[in-house]
């Protein structure tokens, strides 16, 4: 019998797998797919460096201690020094077309920024004083309209969000989503006094420079992270194109019905024979972490709970369109000198916005080149998420090289189609966290780890990760259980 096994070796699954061997726990990593990461794919084209899924992640303290065990830290890279600079497109009035301007980075920036009316930054500065909400929950939308204003809500905030979660904001919630912000409401009555009273807090704390969060990524880009949990595990632990069908609670402890083509590895001698198809065998677990997306949960919790398989279903993923796009440096006009830019979704455009890879970080293009990663669609406008479609592509292209003066076509590096991206909690997700809770309250063999659940970023799933594997109970629980069998 294996102690522990984590279905999904996405960035959750393998982290947690990695903290609990730390700790002495034999576990076991199951994955359908080929390749460990989940969404996290990195591939290089020809010295063109694209990202599938995640560009980045924050070096926030559980990221950063990862990187430290994982020895990654020279393989760390940060942003270019002209990559701070972040634009938004806008209109200077309804008859003329859209144009890339900076976007505020301080409020003294937003005083003079001619992204807002002096309307809207009036209505910014009368933030503190705006009426608190009463409700358990209320939409992203909702919340940022009725703290700032709706100018700044749909010039700024929108496309900003818009650019984390793909959402529609008007179905996003800000309890679920944006939980600090929710709660500098709540304690403090504005977001203002929240931010001033935690910064400062933070700032007692006196984190030296080189320890605070950065943007970064590592020199083969994002994969190096999933690679290295791999690696870092012990033989035989990571199984891949091994599809878990269904789970079962048995007197033994958890029989895991998998799909796999290839024989088990001698230690993890399957518990059952191959069923008539040959490829279809069980193992035999004291624990196991379901670390999947919530549609895939819902089926393996569906004959436990059906209650909460519902409540998985209902989690809305956005569909995303990713293109990578290399244009040659001297048919681009515009500098590249930034981050990237967003397009707010009230002016309803194929694109979201895109990043300025090459400008982000260094050698993600060969010279004389510019790599631009494009993002489309989105949950308020799914109609343009699916980039295999050639017409999407080519208004996509049309706009960008709009936006950028660029004289000539770009090529295209690599396109992926996400129809379903990043989980969008919809309004009262709360429940749905408290009903998980309860579930692995009455099944204590059985934890839950996913986006879907507390914070979509690489950084929050391995924060997330690692809380799990500290919480108390896994020793415990395995020992009583061996002492029980014994
Ligand atoms: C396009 C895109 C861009 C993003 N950009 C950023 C970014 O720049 N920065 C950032 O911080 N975050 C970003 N995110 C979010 C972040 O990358 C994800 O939320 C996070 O990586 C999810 O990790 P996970 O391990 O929870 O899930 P996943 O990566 O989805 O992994 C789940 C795993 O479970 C496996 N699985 C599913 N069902 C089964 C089954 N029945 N049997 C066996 N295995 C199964 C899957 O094959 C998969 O490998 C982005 C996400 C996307 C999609």
């Amino acid at each position: 019998m294996q102690q522990t096994v984590v279905i999904g070796a996405g960035i959750s699954g393998l982290a947690l797998a990695y903290e609990l061997q730390c700790a002495g726990l034999d576990t076991v990593v199951l994955d359908s797919a080929s390749t460990p990461g989940g969404v996290i794919k990195s591939e290089n084209h020809g010295g063109f460096l694209v990202e599938l899924g995640p560009n980045s992640t924050l070096t926030k303290p559980p990221v950063r201690c990862l990187i430290e065990k994982l020895a990654l830290e020279n393989e760390l890279v940060l942003p270019q020094d002209h990559a701070r600079k972040r634009f938004l497109a806008i209109k200077r009035s309804p008859a003329h077309p859209l144009e890339l301007c900076a976007a505020p980075m301080s409020m003294r920036e937003a005083a003079l920024t001619p992204i807002l009316s002096p309307l809207g930054k009036a209505r910014l500065f009368f933030e503190p004083f705006a009426k608190a909400g009463q409700g358990v929950d209320e939409s992203v939308d909702s919340f940022i309209s009725r703290r700032v204003g709706r100018e700044v809500t749909e010039m700024i905030v929108a496309p900003m969000l818009a650019g984390i979660w793909a959402a529609d904001l008007e179905r996003l919630s800000m309890r679920s989503a944006l939980p600090l912000l929710w709660s500098f409401e709540k304690e403090h009555g504005s977001l203002l006094r929240g931010a001033i009273s935690h910064f400062s807090k933070k700032r007692k704390e006196s984190k030296p420079k080189k320890t605070r969060a950065r943007l970064a990524s590592f020199q083969t880009g994002m994969s190096a992270l999933p690679q290295a949990l791999r690696r870092a595990l012990a033989p035989d632990s990571v199984q891949l194109n091994t599809e878990v069908l269904r789970i079962e609670e048995t007197a033994g402890g958890i029989c895991i019905h998998c799909r796999r083509p290839q024989p088990w590895p001698e230690r993890l001698k399957p518990h059952s024979a191959p069923g008539s198809d040959g490829a279809t065998t069980a193992i035999l677990a004291e624990r196991i972490v379901i670390a999947v997306q919530s549609p895939a949960a819902a089926r393996l919790i569906e004959p436990l709970s059906s209650k909460l398989a519902a409540a998985l279903r209902t989690i809305p993923y956005a569909p995303l369109g990713v293109l990578h796009l290399a244009y040659r440096q001297h048919d681009v006009q515009h500098p590249l000198d930034g981050f990237g830019f967003l397009i707010p979704p009230k002016f309803k455009q194929p694109l979201l916005g895109a990043v300025f890879s090459s400008s982000l970080f260094a050698s993600r293009a060969p010279d004389g080149f510019h790599l631009l990663t494009v993002f489309s669609g989105g949950a308020a406008a799914p109609h343009y998420a699916d980039i295999n479609d050639e017409r999407v592509r080519e208004q996509i292209i049309r706009q960008l090289n709009f936006l950028i003066h660029a004289k000539a076509s770009p090529q295209i590096i690599a396109q992926t189609y996400w129809p379903q991206s990043i989980p969008n909690y919809p309004l009262g997700h709360f429940h749905l966290q408290q009903a998980a809770r309860e579930f692995e309250a009455q099944h204590p063999a059985i934890s839950l780890l996913g986006a879907w659940d507390t914070g979509i970023s690489v950084a929050d799933r391995i924060d997330q990760a690692s809380k799990l594997a500290a919480s108390a109970n896994w020793q415990t629980l395995n020992q009583s259980k061996r002492i029980a069998r014994n």
